[in-house]
């Protein structure tokens, strides 16, 4: 009975997930006016091929509240400004994580964010994302502060690959076209090519329409990650943000990985949260975050030795949470 009611539930998750995704989609007219992706095997027209968007962080300060009620009037106890009243404000948890974050990260080039276990990594992602706003200072993409982009225009600029990427209780095609409703197979096999994928439609004779849960394909962790990323480059954002796994990958998987991140970074902005040295490695600069701060910009060579949080980060690979 426990494990019939834990498949329902699994179930449930699965069909929530995609109701999340499918109103998560842009609509009909925002297709029509969306930039052709730039897709494997293809000869990338070099006037409609993006370059990426830059993204900067301008002296961020962020706190968080436990108050959702305050939240959504988009005020912080700091900027409450009389509307609520005192006592709800006395009852805050509020807590600033954020201290005047400054950074950017140009167009085209891969950034990775490291730092220990409660830095603010994931935060500054929240903030891309809009999921809050800082209290202080401003957050651009291309230039332009996010709170004047609407919705839309702010998650068409962004793809967002999550730590342990989850896939939707479908076929592969499905978690796929996710990405890219109107990609044809040809464009979900080049995609799934281009992250070394090429195997999991090996295994399964039903390819495409291979079911990737319920004791269909299995994907490991590092599979999962490197799927959402394949759907990424079905979609092709002009910036891609990728919180990396932190589970140890072996080997094969590693390079794997390494292969992956360099097709989505081609042609675009990647802003990665780092677990692997392979990855920091190849990254353009290194922005290195403690405790709400950043205590260290460049270069994994230039960090070892600048930056003596940094060298003891990596001796341990990075690997924080
Ligand atoms: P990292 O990703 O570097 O581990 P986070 O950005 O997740 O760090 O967290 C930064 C700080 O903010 C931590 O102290 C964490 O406890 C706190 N924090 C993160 N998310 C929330 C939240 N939703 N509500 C309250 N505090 C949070
Ligand atoms: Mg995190």
């Amino acid at each position: 009975q426990l494990f019939s009611a834990i498949t329902a539930l699994n179930e449930a998750f699965g069909a929530l997930g995609r109701i999340h995704e499918v109103l998560d989609l842009p609509s009909e007219t925002d297709l029509d006016v969306a930039a052709p992706a730039v897709l494997p095997g293809m000869t990338p027209d070099p006037v409609s091929r993006h370059q990426g968007l830059s993204v900067e962080f301008e002296n961020v300060t962020f706190a968080y509240t436990s108050a959702p009620e305050i939240l959504s009037a988009g005020k912080t106890s700091d900027e409450n400004d009389g509307s609520v009243p005192d006592s709800e404000v006395g009852d805050l948890q509020t807590r600033e994580v954020l201290h005047g974050l400054t950074f950017s990260a140009p167009a085209g080039k891969r950034t990775a964010i490291v730092g220990p276990s409660g830095a603010g990594k994931s935060t500054v992602f929240s903030l891309l994302e809009r999921f809050y706003d800082p209290s202080e200072g401003a957050v651009r993409v291309g230039g332009v502060d996010i709170r004047s982009l609407g919705r839309e225009q702010l998650r068409e600029k962004l793809g967002y690959v999550e730590q342990d990427a989850p896939v939707l209780a479908g076929t592969l095609r499905d978690n796929l076209l996710l990405g890219n409703p109107t990609a044809t197979d040809e464009e979900c096999v080049d995609a799934l090519a281009s992250v070394n994928l090429n195997d999991v439609l090996e295994r399964d004779p039903e390819r495409l329409d291979a079911q990737v849960v319920d004791g269909g394909v299995l994907l490991s962790g590092g599979e999962r990650q490197r799927l959402a990323i394949a759907r990424c480059l079905l979609a092709s954002p002009p910036i891609l943000l990728l919180d990396e796994s932190s589970s140890n990958l072996d080997g094969l998987s590693e390079q794997r990985m390494r292969q992956a991140i360099d097709a989505v970074a081609e042609g675009r902005t990647l802003l990665v949260i780092a677990h692997r040295l392979a990855t920091v490695v190849d990254a353009d600069q290194i922005i290195v975050l403690d405790r709400g701060r950043v205590v260290g910009i460049g270069t994994h060579e230039q960090l070892l030795d600048t930056t003596a949080l940094y060298r003891s980060l990596a001796a341990h690979q990075l690997l924080t949470n």
